[in-house]
């Protein structure tokens, strides 16, 4: 079949899988409801589903055995600590990261590694080019410097992140009127965990997440990504590689992160379309 014929074949398969995602798990009937607390099993959409791919992938590579290994938990709440260290971490092919890390390379978890090349394939023979990677694994040290001079930006002056984190009444309030140029040790601290992860709480640190950039948002990593071809695409194919949006809009209040369109972690397919489907964040699926 011809790669126009292929996509309209696509196409028309993709109310069938629209209609495959939105199917309630086969273990109904709780009178409690969906997500009121009184089901614990995980939903299983992934039981369901038919996967489609253009390309040719490897479909191994996107599986993991739901095994704790790869739904390792690091938030606020839940950190990895400081002695948590991936076992597999491989050199990403210079590829696919950006520009700016090509002299020291970044590294990743081997099979996420993997499942993200076979995405990466994918989203180019859809056409979408413009995309890398800009952050893989993070180590704690790494964190902890990252974290220091971000806390001193922060302490230097009156940022934009600042306004956005702690809100322009708060600031007015206690900063401005009061004639303060600068955020007391407490608040700045505040504002920098709105963006970044106190050190052993990055999930970075678990080798299983990317941040993507595209060239168009010139070494920035801002919301503008949402713009991106990339991300149209992602948003609709990232769970049939294994990848879920972390940090999706309008769950700061269980994630704990404010939107960050870019950040990707792998889960391995089973549980990615079952968060996807389910609309659920990592924490809430874990929790069932
Ligand atoms: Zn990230």
């Amino acid at each position: 079949m011809s790669g126009k014929y292929r996509s309209l074949a696509a196409l028309l398969l993709l109310p069938l899988l629209l209609a495959s995602c939105i199917r309630l798990p086969s273990d109904g009937g709780d009178e409690t409801g969906e997500g009121n607390g009184g089901d614990k099993k995980p939903p299983s959409y992934h039981e369901n589903m038919t996967y489609q791919y253009q390309t040719e992938v490897d479909e191994d590579v996107l599986m993991t055995d739901l095994s704790a290994a790869y739904l390792v938990l690091a938030n606020k709440s839940s950190p990895v600590g400081e002695d948590y260290t991936p076992e597999d971490l491989v050199a990403l092919s210079s590829a696919v990261i950006a520009s700016w890390h090509q002299a020291t390379g970044l590294l990743l978890d081997a099979c996420a590694a993997a499942a993200l090349y076979e995405m990466l394939d994918e989203m180019r023979a859809a056409g979408v080019t413009d995309i890398c990677v800009t952050s893989a694994y993070r180590s704690y040290a790494r964190q902890q410097q990252l974290y220091e001079t971000y806390l001193a930006r922060e302490l230097a002056t009156i940022s934009e992140d600042a306004y956005r984190a702690l809100g322009y009444s708060y600031i007015k309030t206690n900063y401005l009127d009061a004639g303060k140029s600068k955020l007391s040790y407490a608040d700045a601290a505040r504002v920098v965990l709105s963006y970044s992860a106190y050190p052993g709480t990055s999930e970075h640190q678990t080798g299983l997440c990317v941040d993507f950039i595209t060239d168009e948002m010139g070494g920035e990593l801002t919301e503008a990504f949402e713009e991106s071809a990339a991300f149209a695409w992602l948003s609709k194919n990232a769970y049939k590689f294994g990848f879920i949006l972390r940090y999706p809009k309008g769950k700061e209040g269980v994630t704990g992160y404010t939107y960050e369109p870019w950040h990707y972690r792998f889960v391995g397919r089973e549980a990615a379309t079952d968060i996807y489907c389910s609309g659920l964040t990592l924490e809430q699926y874990l929790e069932k």
